[in-house]
């Protein structure tokens, strides 16, 4: 394999681009920000678990990380947060994940105004709200304080078609925009069931379009070491097979903790910059559910509904998935978490053939299409959360999931008993939103399965 071309001394001495306050400052200004826009204290969440707390924080260093790559002149990337995380940390890429930025627009109440830019840049409001969020945000010459300290011009830009479609021609606008030079990877199809191995040909296509985003991270100034990437497969192999742990403790009733903190939780061992992504802040985790569980510290003093989220869920309004635990109700499980770096089958993984391993672990997981293994996990999921209902939500802007709300419910009913409810819920572009309708739809679910339970 090549190996890098750019020697350190190449590269100016580090400068020092922290915000005033830190990182920290940053986050807590931000959301004062929204809340007074809002004018409801607490409309977006704040993480229940002093752990989580500490991961949110560190995502958000993280986005200054590339700040402090930009300013050492190394070049950034523009890239989706679902490729080979290990691929990236052993080249220390310094990455913006245009997803995450979306997605953390619309948290911050910030998606109408980027929604809208991207529109006005020409792109079509049936494209998914997640892209046009983060292709506002890329596209616009002014942003909030917190996606100034996101956001860096990258220098070239990656793109993918995993797990859907959106991606592979979003990032091209990102390219347009800025003159970028591209790569593309393509990933083919998983094997369609939930622990059927990826058929080897597909392995073997896949590990060259690995190598080939390797070849052109290092034409772009990046250096590559076999030896760095081995040691990223094994910390993810350690790291996944920890989470099966924490996963264990997270399926007890009660439930032992909230869904903002579980999504929180999911997505840090994506988004953690590489110094503050230890195993020691996830072993926290670990012993912070462990002590909850042997207390039996739940999310609500008396549990008696567990929901399983499908879909996305409203991000522009994340405290809705709160709003159940008034009557009793958890949102025990929910579709995000399903999107992260867990989902490599820490079985598939040998650090002693990194490339293969990522291959391997990535086609087989629930997230890569047709998605057969996604109905397996969701069915899985309902029997080990023990879940007493499923809410199913259809994002009309999303080009897969809508697609299998009804294959999902019909697998769980089958496998389980368990009933779903499927309702329209755009919940990224808060101009499509609608909380009053969506409150309702909960509200009837609740009846029906309080009455189910005879616990009304
Ligand atoms: S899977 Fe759906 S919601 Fe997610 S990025 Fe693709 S189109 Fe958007």
């Amino acid at each position: 394999m090549p190996t890098g071309a750019l020697p350190d001394a190449e590269f100016p001495k580090p400068v020092d681009t922290s915000p005033p306050g830190g990182y920290q400052g940053v986050f807590s200004r931000r959301m004062d920000t929204e809340r007074t826009a809002q004018g409801t204290a607490g409309e977006i969440p704040s993480p229940d678990m002093k752990v989580v707390e500490e991961m949110q924080q560190g995502i958000v260093a993280g986005f200054l990380d590339v700040q402090q790559a930009k300013a050492e002149g190394k070049p950034v990337v523009w890239t989706s947060v679902l490729l080979p995380r290990e691929i990236f940390q052993a080249m220390d890429v310094a990455a913006v994940y245009g997803n995450v930025l979306g997605s953390y627009a619309s948290i911050f109440g910030l998606s109408a105004k980027y929604c809208q830019l991207a529109e006005e840049s020409g792109l079509s409001r049936d494209v998914c709200a997640v892209h046009r969020c983060m292709l506002g945000l890329a596209v616009c010459d002014e942003r909030e304080e917190l996606f100034d300290l996101a956001f860096a011009k990258p220098d070239i830009a990656i793109g993918s078609n995993f797990p859907c479609m959106s991606e592979s021609k979003s990032f091209l606008l990102v390219a347009d925009r800025y003159r970028l030079p591209t790569y593309f990877v393509d990933t083919p199809l998983g094997p369609g069931g939930r622990g059927r191995p990826a058929p080897d040909h597909a392995v073997a296509y896949y590990v060259a379009q690995l190598r080939g985003m390797i070849d052109f991270l290092v034409s772009h100034g990046h250096r590559f070491d076999m030896e760095r990437l081995k040691e990223e497969v094994a910390f993810t192999k350690a790291l996944n097979t920890l989470f099966e742990e924490i996963d264990r403790y997270k399926m007890a009733v009660p439930l032992p903790i909230k869904a903002y903190d579980n999504v929180i939780a999911a997505t840090a061992p994506l988004v953690l910059p590489k110094r503050l992504r230890t195993m020691a802040i996830f072993e926290r985790l670990r012993d912070e559910l462990r002590e909850r569980v042997e207390k039996g510290v739940g999310v609500v003093p008396d549990e008696k509904l567990r929901l399983l989220w499908i879909g996305m869920p409203p991000l522009c309004d994340f405290k809705l998935l709160d709003y159940p635990e008034r009557r009793g109700a958890v949102v025990a499980k929910s579709m995000l978490e399903f999107l992260t770096g867990f989902n490599l089958d820490p079985r598939l993984m040998d650090p002693e053939k990194p490339l293969e391993s990522i291959a391997r672990a990535q086609l087989a997981s629930p997230a890569n299409p047709p998605l057969g293994a996604m109905i397996d996990y969701f069915v899985q999921a309902t029997k080990d959360y023990r879940i007493d209902g499923v809410v199913s939500v259809v994002k009309r802007t999303c080009g897969i999931i809508p697609g299998i709300q009804r294959l999902n419910k019909e697998a769980i009913r089958e496998a389980t008993g368990v009933p779903s409810i499927v309702f329209d819920l755009d919940g990224v572009d808060a101009r499509e939103y609608d909380a009053a309708a969506t409150k309702a739809s909960l509200d009837a679910f609740i009846d029906v399965l309080l009455a189910r339970k005879g616990a009304a």
